[in-house]
């Protein structure tokens, strides 16, 4: 099982700061219909986002404008 943190990684692709819980998002990747994982987390200190990552595949997105 991976930590939030990881799993904030690899949606950020580069380390983060901190990271909540991971929840379990409500809602299918657009890919390949997979579970998607929810996680907040801290990139830098200023900044707070919620990104989603499928299990099953690679896809994954944040709500950063
Ligand atoms: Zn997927």
């Amino acid at each position: 099982m991976v930590t939030a943190k990881k799993l904030a990684e690899l949606i950020e692709d580069d380390s983060v700061m901190d990271a909540e819980a991971i929840e379990e998002a409500d809602r299918e990747c657009p890919d390949c219909g997979g579970d998607v994982l929810e996680v907040g987390y801290m990139p830098s200190v200023t900044e707070f986002v919620t990104g989603r990552k499928c299990q099953d595949c690679d896809w994954s997105e944040t709500d950063r404008d």
